[in-house]
């Protein structure tokens, strides 16, 4: 049944309405309720104790670093941070749940009406709740229905799939791991903004610290709700959750299969079901897991062993001076300070690590600018073109530095500093090493760079004429070719003084 045969037009009739829940593992040392460590990739069932399996009799302690993890994203993502908030039990049996409930929070929980500002493709329409603070144009506001605290369930381990399934393992080691989930308001329009939101709130969870949103290690996992509606029409239609999505991009995927998917039943008459879907990466379309009638009845209920969850306005204002700046202010700054267009800001921000790293270095160097420019083209041009991450550049920090001053000061041109970071990559060596070794020749004896001058005005008349008659930008071709005359050794800040200098005699 893929959809492949819709039109444009039959598309168009339609508007997608789409609300994500994303689950988020915190960094914290232990876990939600116990002592137990908090670690992926232990050996199987090693870090349990009775509070995690829920043996009788055991209870719960609620630990205070998962609260300021969970405080910090909140306020991270514009959220109101409730004073009392309330545990709640959710209730149903499956084999990697011991306990037969998961706590949660239920009406009451840690945080609610936020937002995140997403780039949005028709310029910008603001659907989100709180209209406060100001909105820039091309953005758009998606709201946060909530944020809330609970625990994660163990793992089973299947040997083979369905039918051909011999036996289930189960690892409790994630038993009561702390979580966070993010509940968005139904607000995004099309699976590219459902990629945006996931990436920004990706990106704010990494500057917080709270998480490292590791995917494949199940840190970050996104459920996706997706329903259309004519356009027009103000009742949003019935909707599909899609779970069992690992990556954006499949997310981004599933949701333009399901939206297709559900346009067809449509317009053949039929209605969409409420049901839980499941994503096949391989097949790259959905498939029905459970339908509405199967759905849970969790029969939530406040959880009788844990008193109210208190968020002091002191732990509230101890939390908002813990707030690192998030990408999106950064960006901003480092656009303004370093001269840098978006795209380049995006590169140098990816990672607060990394952007931390950058402008530590950038402060001690002559031209904060020039190390963003070696940075960006020279060393960002030989990693991707080598397929290798920032991390595994040859060349640090330090190196970079050194070579943009060395720039900054004319002790090399640009074509020898090119020279000198092909030998840093081929060999796997620091800039600063190679650079000691190889020092290349410069030449800084004025009459010999004259010489080099002269040759080439006398072969290129044409051009001195047009430099003469007011087209003073040819002094750049002047400049190229007395540099490669010499073999890319003339010290480049004597070299252009003498060539305009040569020039306007
Ligand atoms: P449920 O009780 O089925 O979990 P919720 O009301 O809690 O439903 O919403 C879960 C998610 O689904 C939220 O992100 C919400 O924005 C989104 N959502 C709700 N209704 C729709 C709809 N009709 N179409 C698309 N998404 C929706
Ligand atoms: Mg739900
Ligand atoms: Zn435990």
């Amino acid at each position: 049944m893929p959809a492949a045969a819709l039109s444009p037009e039959i598309l168009a009739k339609y508007e997608p309405v789409i609300g994500l829940e994303v689950h988020v593992q915190l960094l914290t040392a232990t876990k939600a309720f116990c002592s137990c460590a908090n670690h992926f990739g232990s050996a199987p069932n090693t870090n349990i104790c009775p509070v995690c399996l829920g043996l009788p009799g055991a209870l719960p302690v609620l630990n205070q670093k998962a609260v300021e993890f969970a405080t910090l994203a909140a306020l991270a993502i514009n959220c109101q941070v409730r004073e009392s908030s309330i545990f709640a039990r959710k209730n149903y049996f499956y084999p990697d749940l011991p306990k037969g409930y998961q706590i949660s929070q239920f009406d009451k929980p840690i945080a609610e009406h936020g937002w995140i500002d997403v780039p949005s493709a028709d310029g910008s329409v603001h659907t989100g709740p709180p209209a406060d603070g100001s909105l820039s144009p091309g953005l758009k506001r998606i709201g946060i229905t909530r944020l809330h605290m609970e625990e994660d369930a163990g793992k089973s381990l299947h040997d083979g799939f369905g039918d051909s399934a011999t036996r289930t393992y189960l690892d409790l080691n994630r038993c009561g791991t702390p979580l966070i989930e993010i509940v968005s308001e139904p607000d995004i329009r099309t699976p590219d903004e459902a990629f945006e939101y996931l990436t920004r709130l990706k990106e704010i969870l990494l500057y917080t610290g709270v998480s490292d949103c590791n995917m494949e290690e199940g840190s970050l996992r996104c459920d996706a709700n997706v329903s259309v509606r004519p356009r027009g029409q103000e009742k949003f239609g019935t909707k599909a959750e899609v779970k069992n999505v690992n990556s954006f991009r499949f997310i981004r995927a599933a949701l333009q299969y399901e939206i297709e998917r559900q346009i067809e039943v449509i317009e053949s008459g039929g209605r969409v079901a409420q049901e839980t879907r499941l994503w096949n990466a391989n097949e790259g379309r959905t498939y029905s897991m459970r339908s509405k009638e199967q759905a849970h009845d969790y029969r939530y209920f406040p959880e009788p062993d844990l008193p109210p969850l208190i968020v002091s306005p002191e732990l509230l204002s101890e939390t908002r001076k813990k707030m690192p700046e998030l990408p999106e202010a950064r960006r901003a700054r480092m656009i303004a300070e370093y001269e840098l267009n978006p795209k380049d800001a995006h590169t140098l921000t990816a990672s607060r690590e990394f952007a931390d790293r950058f402008e530590t270095a950038a402060k001690g160097a002559k031209n904060p600018r020039r190390v963003a420019n070696v940075l960006l083209s020279e060393i960002g041009g030989r990693l991707k073109a080598l397929g290798l991450e920032p991390e595994q550049s040859p060349v640090s920090m330090a190196g970079i530095v050194l070579a943009a001053d060395l720039l900054d000061d004319g002790k090399i041109s640009s074509k020898q500093l090119k020279q000198l970071f092909d030998v840093c990559f081929e060999r796997g060596e620091d800039f600063p090493a190679v650079y000691e070794r190889e020092k290349p020749e410069q030449i800084t004896d004025a009459s010999a760079i004259e010489a080099l001058i002269d040759q080439v005005i006398a072969a290129n008349p044409k051009q001195v004429e047009q430099y003469r008659a007011g087209k003073k930008t040819v002094a750049g071709f002047f400049v190229g070719q007395v540099m490669k005359a010499s073999k890319g050794q003339a010290n480049p800040a004597l070299l252009n003084d003498l060539v305009t200098r040569k020039l306007d005699a």
